[in-house]
């Protein structure tokens, strides 16, 4: 049997980047830049103010303090938005508003809180300006012909900011992959059919779209196939015009468990079918006409936690992001756990930040059919396979899947 690590090294192998599309601005967060941007504009276009204050020449204000004021002759009042109608005379000072351009031949500003507006068209300086002083130089911030985003960079506010700042409202991001999504099992019912005696409501594929939607893809949840050939045909068929399947049930060994086989015949290249992890063992993954396909296993919380390991780093990649891997973290363990060296374990756990470490605690309730213990958990304690022991206090490996984590 395969290992998580190897299981994820064949199916990154065997994903490729989607197409492109040009979207507006706004519409391309959290999507991946597909080009680069480049600036046709400096940023600013032109010396400014960074101060509500007084345009003035530097030299004018020598020796000025608050005991020795200088006093200067204030000729225009400039809004941001607008251009001073005059340039500075030795002497003279215009008022100006943070982000107005600044006046020709002014080379300072004197923030408003070191003068004292006089009667009439006066102002006191109680400061000596250095020629630079309180002026946002054009460019600063960027110039044109600067590369100011990459390509393959998640488009984020700041980055939307930076579009709209140089006036580009279109740009091109990597295509959003469509994920068919398919529970397989006699034993199931939509969630709004009532429920008889051997009957459990279809809540993988509820689960699952969540999952693809989180990731930034777009589910395309189809209807219940049964454990039938033709029928899981039928609709394996239709769901591989997406750009990739994701099913769940049916990769077990049992007599009913025909999603493989039936991925087979339909001429599915099968990479693997198993991988060395609990929960969720049985994983098929293949490739049909260069589409990823994904089995996973029926029970809710193996195909949840498959779709965290495998599924979820394959979808970024589709949609060309780089870094595809949940962020893992070294955290104090805070209750002793055994286990067998067969499989990688992952168990759903708490993580707790105290003073410059992390805890990981153990939720109560870890079997594969279990939600709700998975309420209360954000991370996944990564147990590796071959060790047995684990020790109240000993370092391990926890996975950030819960995003709020980071809002805490
Ligand atoms: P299977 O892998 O098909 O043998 O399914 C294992 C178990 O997972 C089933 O007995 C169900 O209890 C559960 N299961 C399978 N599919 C679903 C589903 N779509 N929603 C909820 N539970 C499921
Ligand atoms: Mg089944």
């Amino acid at each position: 049997m395969i290992t998580v690590e190897q299981a994820l090294e064949i199916i990154l192998s065997e994903i490729n980047v989607m197409g492109q599309e040009r979207v507006a601005i706004p519409f391309s967060l959290h999507r991946v830049l597909a080009e680069d941007v480049v600036s046709g504009r400096d940023n600013p276009l032109w010396d400014n103010s960074a101060m509500d204050g007084y345009a003035v020449i530097a030299e004018d204000t020598k020796g000025a303090s608050r005991d020795n004021p200088v006093t200067f002759t204030v000729t225009e009042d400039l809004p941001a938005g607008y251009v001073a109608r005059n340039s500075l005379k030795r002497g003279e000072a215009i008022r100006i508003m943070t982000g107005a351009p600044m006046p020709d031949s002014a080379d300072a500003v004197i923030m408003v809180e070191d003068t004292e507006k006089l009667q009439g068209q006066g102002v006191k300086i109680f400061k000596e300006a250095i020629a630079g002083d309180n002026i946002r130089k054009a460019g600063e911030d960027f110039k044109k012909g600067n590369t100011l985003l990459k390509r393959g960079s998640v488009i984020r506010p700041i980055e939307i900011g930076i579009m709209a700042a140089i006036g580009k409202s279109f740009v091109n991001v990597y295509q959003k992959p469509k994920v068919a999504v398919l529970a397989t099992g006699d034993e199931l019912v939509e969630i709004d059919e009532p429920l008889e005696k051997g009957k459990i409501a279809n809540s993988n594929s509820y689960i699952i779209s969540a999952q693809i939607k989180e990731c930034g893809a777009e589910p395309l949840q189809m209807r219940i196939a049964r454990d039938r050939k033709d029928d899981l045909i039928e609709k394996l068929k239709y769901a591989s015009a997406a750009d990739c399947i994701v099913s769940s049930g049916g990769v077990s060994v049992g007599d009913f468990d025909l999603v493989k086989d039936m991925l087979k015949e339909m001429g599915t290249e099968m990479r693997f079918w198993k991988v060395a992890m609990k929960p969720g063992k049985p994983l098929a993954f293949g490739v049909i006409g260069g589409k990823p396909t994904f089995g996973l296993p029926g029970n809710p919380i193996s195909s949840l936690v498959v779709f965290e390991q495998f599924v979820r780093p394959a979808l970024l990649k589709m949609m060309g992001r780089k870094a595809v891997l949940r962020r893992i973290v070294s955290a104090v363990l805070m209750e002793d756990i055994k286990k067998k060296p067969d499989r990688t374990h992952f168990v759903r756990g708490v993580l707790t930040t105290k003073g410059d470490k992390y805890y990981a605690e153990p939720l109560e309730g870890q079997g594969s059919g279990m939600l709700c213990s998975f309420v209360s958990a954000n991370c996944l304690i990564i147990l590796p396979k071959e060790e047995t022991q684990f020790k109240k206090g000993d370092r391990v490996k926890a996975q950030l899947i819960d995003n709020s984590f980071l809002y805490q």
